[in-house]
């Protein structure tokens, strides 16, 4: 869309900003859909870590790579938070394949040297090499856009604390703090995950990353199924934002979200696929998962249970919150300008076809039946920064 330039969209197209999604593991778009009914764990060594580790095959990270940024912008999805692998050859791949195809990425070398806890396939070989690398792939993000340009952002991602030393996660705060870094992990996201961690420090996930100076108004932690309230206002109170994955969280959460409470308390909150946790490239589709998700949160699951003492009341959440968290939600977690359509926001575009447009509705309900019937081919053209980057 160059400046000046008219586009007169159809009586059935409408103008949406593209959507944000702040957690997604690019490596792991091969397996969206595999095993998700294996407890997390099980899910990880047997599935996730074997895949993880075929990366050191840079053909196999270009070939996926290259797959999947494309298919993220037909769904949509202007700007992705990305979780890489260990290898930065490959995470490199992955930041040519976002400038190539013209996405905004924030994309994190995955930080992993926990013995106990990693593969020995599959592991950076100890702190020290975790931290290298890290660094590392900072000062190769830079030395490409010397190259070739591009909008891409190096992130700090140790991959989840029980696969980190304390070594290690205390340097990677260190050099978020050094080289002003947006972070990324995962916090409180299952009872195993949330319960290791007290096992371990004694303390909450929220706690123990604070400590090792993970929690800023930079940070984005996946999940935070398990979060108490002590911990939610430790969120606010850093500014670290949370990326709400309802379609993961199905499977692996044991529990939903409060979103409604948190977006009330002010903490703040985006959406992400959590691919592969998550089978869907779609965040029309976790937008739709989310709205369930609140709902059943409201209304209980357990029979047994009188319908009073069943759910959790105030949780439901409407379509436009969901769509709230898809874009200004997630534009608000990473502190970019964009997210919504308005003057001084980045031209992040989609245009949808409303395809039951002979059906008319009063036109505040117009979003909401795009955002329940959307599909990839729905979407008509895709537009990062005003470059016209998908055309179906
Ligand atoms: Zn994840």
């Amino acid at each position: 869309m160059k400046q000046d330039h008219l586009l007169v969209l159809a009586s059935d197209e409408y103008l949406l900003p593209g959507f944000i999604d702040l957690h997604i593991h690019a490596p792991q778009w091969p397996q969206a859909g595999l095993a998700l009914d294996r407890p997390l764990n099980e899910w990880l060594d047997q599935y996730t870590f074997p895949l993880e580790a075929r990366y050191q095959d840079t053909e196999f990270a270009q070939q996926v790579y290259e797959r999947l940024v494309p298919e993220l912008l037909a769904n949509g999805t202007t700007t992705a938070l990305y979780f890489g692998t260990i290898h930065n050859t490959a995470n490199l791949i992955l930041a040519k394949a976002a400038i190539k195809f013209g996405q905004r990425a924030l994309i994190g070398k995955v930080a992993m040297d926990n013995p106990n806890q990693t593969p020995e396939y599959y592991r950076d070989d100890s702190a020290k090499v975790a931290l290298q690398q890290t660094e590392q792939f900072i000062q190769q993000v830079e030395a490409l856009h010397v190259d070739i340009g591009g909008n891409v952002t190096p992130v700090i991602t140790p991959r989840f604390i029980p696969s980190c030393t304390d070594e290690t996660l205390l340097g990677l705060g260190q050099l978020a703090q050094r080289y002003d870094l947006p972070i990324q992990s995962h916090c409180s996201e299952s009872n195993w995950e949330h319960q290791f961690v007290i096992d371990r420090f004694g303390l909450h996930d929220a706690q123990v990353l604070d400590k090792f100076g993970l929690l800023t108004n930079r940070s984005v932690m996946a999940h935070a199924t398990q979060l108490d309230t002590q911990d939610a206002a430790l969120f606010r109170s850093r500014g670290t934002a949370i990326a709400h994955c309802p379609i993961s969280n199905a499977y692996f959460g044991n529990g939903v979200l409060p979103v409604n409470r948190l977006l009330n308390q002010h903490n703040k909150v985006g959406l992400g696929s959590d691919i592969s946790g998550g089978y869907s490239p779609s965040l029309y589709e976790n937008c739709r998962q989310a709205v369930q998700s609140a709902r059943i949160l409201e209304d209980g699951v357990d029979t047994k249970l009188s319908p009073e003492k069943r759910g959790v009341i105030n949780s439901r959440i409407s379509m436009k919150t969901a769509f709230y968290l898809a874009t200004t939600g997630g534009a608000d977690s990473l502190n970019i300008p964009a997210g919504k359509i308005e003057v001084g926001k980045m031209a992040d575009l989609q245009i949808v076809q409303d395809q039951n447009n002979c059906f008319s509705v009063d036109p505040a309900d117009v979003l909401e039946r795009l955002m329940y019937q959307t599909n990839r081919n729905n979407i008509k053209k895709v537009f990062v920064g005003g470059q016209l980057v998908h055309q179906n």
